[in-house]
């Protein structure tokens, strides 16, 4: 679909960029092509803006319909395509306040501009060709990140990176494409036949390129949305009081008696520029007090999205048949044992642990012990993302990763067609279908669906 289709250019668009509150400044922003038109309605100099150098500040006075000034302003313009959108923008930097940002903004809606939609000045730069759907998600990225990791990952999206190398993928997919049609189609004509053998080494090569991109953009992903950790394990093995060592403060009820700690606890830091959501669980276990069971039951949700699974054992009392049903629900995910309690008398050890669970890690510890705690920290950290690919994340969304997985699925399809001898059209139909992907990763092909649900989660003014 065109980009012009079904989007309207010809309107101005006006917002409040700045966040809602009082502050220093407040900016209100226009674009579109009467944006300099609607902006001289409100805005006095001693020259208008029109004859005042794009990309240069003009102070000025706000000025109301009856003539009176509201506020002392600057002004400044940025002409098409040279903005942040592509189009003519401007800005009016009012002092922050709430009433004085709203009034300059419904003076100008009142002479026709129209409020922007969320995400909207975004949108326009991507509709006008000024950046591609990976580097809008990744304006996304920078406003919602919360560590520097997460930003520095953000950020080399914007800039393109994630593209080129979405690109480069592109390319030699497209070329292959190319290659094996024109065979198909013209046999008898001078294209240089690719042998089965060269095929296979171009889709391997492709094949890689996508796993690296995938993995990186996990990695990405993991410093923007952070991990999620599950403390689960039967009542009163010490999950609060490690949770509450964890987040280096005492939020959960810490309590001796069974089964108390009803509702899920949650809490979250940030370690290594990563954000760690610690959920605290109610034991785990059948019960008939009812508000017990409600624990138990979102207790077994929250196990379901976690990404790890902190199982916590008292290291003083033997093995039980709830922790062996446990061991049986976590061993085909992420997970992480402690054995606590280990200040006291041991009923169990790290042995006895892993004839039961032998690819598991294993820690022993109390949950008193603050070095202990930190080096659990670590762990959950190195278990979900490799030290060194801390900073060659990429900032994709969920969208983007999925776009990804197929692409890879049908690059993989197209490898296992050639391995079992199948004709040529089959390859070229899954590189087809692996174009048609990458083309909406990208944003080359798009309907009016994506772009809401895309641009939708951006903030009004932005
Ligand atoms: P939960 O029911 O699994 O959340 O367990 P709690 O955190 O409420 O702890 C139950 C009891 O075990 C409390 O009396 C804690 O003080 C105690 N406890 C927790 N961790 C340790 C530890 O590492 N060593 C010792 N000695 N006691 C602990």
């Amino acid at each position: 679909m065109s980009k012009s289709s079904f989007f309207d250019y010809n309107d101005t668009i006006a917002s409040i960029s700045t966040a809602w509150g009082e502050a220093g400044i407040a900016i209100v922003r226009l674009s579109g092509p009467q944006s300099l038109d609607l902006a001289e309605k409100v805005f006095k100099g001693i020259k208008p803006l029109k004859d005042t150098p794009p990309r240069y500040m003009r102070n000025g006075f706000l000025i109301d319909e009856n003539g009176d000034c509201l506020d002392e302003v600057l002004g400044v313009w940025f002409r098409a395509p040279k903005s942040y959108t592509a189009e003519d923008v401007v800005e009016i930097h009012c002092h922050g306040g709430l009433l004085v940002a709203s009034k300059c903004l419904d003076m100008l809606l009142s002479h026709g501009a129209r409020l922007a939609e969320p995400g909207e000045f975004t949108q326009r730069a991507f509709l006008n060709g000024r950046i591609d759907l990976t580097q809008a998600e990744a304006v996304l990225g920078i406003i919602k990140a919360k560590s520097d990791e997460a930003l520095r990952a953000a950020a080399r999206t914007l800039r393109g990176e994630l593209s080129k190398r979405i690109e480069v993928v592109y390319d030699s997919l497209l070329d292959l494409s190319a290659n094996l049609e024109a065979n198909l189609d013209f046999p008898e004509e001078d294209i240089p036949y690719l042998s089965p053998d060269e095929v296979l080494k171009r889709l391997n090569e492709i094949s890689a390129s996508l796993r690296d991109l995938a993995s990186r953009c996990k990695v990405g992903r993991t410093l923007r949305d952070g991990i999620k950790v599950a403390i689960v394990g039967r009542p009163n093995v010490g999950k609060s009081s490690i949770f509450n060592a964890l987040l280096d403060e005492t939020r959960a009820i810490v309590t001796p008696i069974p089964g108390t700690t009803r509702d899920i606890v949650e809490g979250m830091i940030v370690h290594r520029g990563i954000p760690i959501t610690f959920m605290d669980t109610a034991g785990l276990r059948v019960t008939d007090d009812i508000v017990e069971s409600i624990g138990v039951g979102m207790a077994q949700r929250a196990l379901k999205e976690a990404d790890l699974k902190l199982w916590i054992i008292d290291g003083s009392e033997s093995l039980m048949q709830e922790d062996l049903n446990l061991a049986d629900e976590i061993k085909n995910h992420p997970h992480i044992v402690a054995i606590n309690k280990a200040d006291i008398p041991q009923a169990i050890s790290q042995e006895d642990l892993m004839a039961i669970l032998p690819d598991s890690e294993i820690v022993v510890l109390s949950a008193f012990d603050k070095n202990a705690i930190v080096e659990l920290k670590e762990r959950i950290v190195r278990k979900l993302i490799k030290d060194s690919a801390i900073n060659e994340g990429f900032n994709a969304t969920a969208r983007q990763i999925d776009m990804l997985k197929n692409v890879q699925a049908c690059v993989d399809n197209a490898i296992a067609s050639l391995h079992a001898g199948e004709p040529e059209e089959l390859i070229a139909s899954n590189l087809l279908e692996a174009k048609y992907y990458l083309d909406r990763l990208l944003g080359r092909s798009f309907d009016e669906d994506l772009i809401h649900a895309i641009f939708s989660q951006f903030c009004v003014g932005k």
